[in-house]
């Protein structure tokens, strides 16, 4: 018999996931605070609870999908007993909030796991769909079969706020590539070229970017960047021509500025000659 999982939370995501785990012939109980939302998953399977308290009590394994952990404490703060139901929070937030809410829960009898999912609504329970997993490792090992039918888990470590740092350096590697996609698009659209025209440059940048990065993690990590192939003085005049071009046809300055003030940092305290990857001590202490 599969196991039972409660899923609280029905969100595109928490959809998505009651789907892949009924596909997967899992006995499903679900509660939303907008009833409504559950219909569409009722109708595949699942069981509708009248409550939280009602849900919790349906199975051991509860698994939380909901816009931040604030959300968490509003739903399962009136169930107060916890005891010997395994918590796994998949919904995003600081790693604060994971490592108190880990506490939380451990103070009402039941075990947690953080979740930080790597994945849109529509890959959910496909094989791209990745989950960073951090808590206690067992408990993992102990429900990897049915939380593989969300997407594939990576345990990060033991610490509940890592799978947290993991899913936002993602975003971060994310939100600031894009961001930096859209400024060298509008840059060479300020001289009429199209995205289109300019898209096998970009994805040909974008790739030949990830050649650079098993260097330049293990300088570091030894904390060396010789600046053999390149220093952060010769980056940093490209970054002061980039501000000068994104300027001249009236861009917004904000992504250029922010790069320049990272050469700038490490040029002023006399790291000029290093590599580029000098760069992260300005980052790691910005004062
Ligand atoms: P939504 O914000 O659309 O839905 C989240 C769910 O949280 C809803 O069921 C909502 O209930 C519930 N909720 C929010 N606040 C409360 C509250 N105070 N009390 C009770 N219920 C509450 O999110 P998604 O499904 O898109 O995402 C879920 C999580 O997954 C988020 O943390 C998101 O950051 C993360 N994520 C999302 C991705 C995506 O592509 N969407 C990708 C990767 C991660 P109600 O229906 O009543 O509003």
């Amino acid at each position: 018999m599969n196991e039972h999982v409660t899923l609280i939370g029905l969100g595109p995501m928490g959809q998505a996931m009651a789907g892949a785990l009924l596909d997967g012939g899992h006995p499903v109980t679900v509660w939303n605070r907008t009833a409504s939302r559950a219909d569409d998953v009722v109708a595949r399977g699942a069981v509708r609870a009248a409550t939280p308290a009602e849900a919790v009590a349906a199975g051991g394994l509860v698994v939380l999908s909901l816009t931040d952990y604030q959300a968490m404490y509003d739903i399962l703060g009136p169930v107060e007993d916890l005891g010997g139901k395994v918590v796994v929070n998949l919904s995003s937030d600081t790693p604060d909030k994971s490592r108190e809410a880990a506490q939380w829960v451990r103070q009402r009898g039941g075990a947690f796991l953080t979740g930080g999912v790597l994945a849109s609504a529509e890959i959910v329970g496909t094989e791209a769909a990745k989950v960073f997993y951090s808590g206690p490792a067992e408990l993992l090992e102990a429900h990897e079969q049915t939380l593989r039918l969300i997407g594939k888990p990576h345990h990060v470590g033991e610490d509940p706020g890592l799978a947290q740092l993991f899913y936002l350096a993602h975003i971060d590697l994310f939100l600031v590539s894009l961001a930096a996609y859209l400024h060298a698009t509008a840059l060479v659209g300020s001289a009429g070229v199209s995205a289109l025209e300019f898209l096998p440059w970009a994805v040909e940048n974008l790739n030949t970017n990830s050649f650079l990065l098993p260097a330049a993690a293990e300088q570091i990590d030894r904390d060396e960047h010789p600046g053999d192939l390149g220093t952060a003085r010769m980056m940093g005049a490209s970054a002061d021509h980039l501000l000068a071009a994104s300027e001249a046809v009236g861009l917004d300055l904000d992504l250029p500025r922010a790069i320049k003030a990272h050469y700038d940092r490490a040029i002023a305290a006399g790291k000029g000659g290093d590599s580029w990857t000098r760069l992260i001590d300005g980052i790691r202490q910005p004062a």
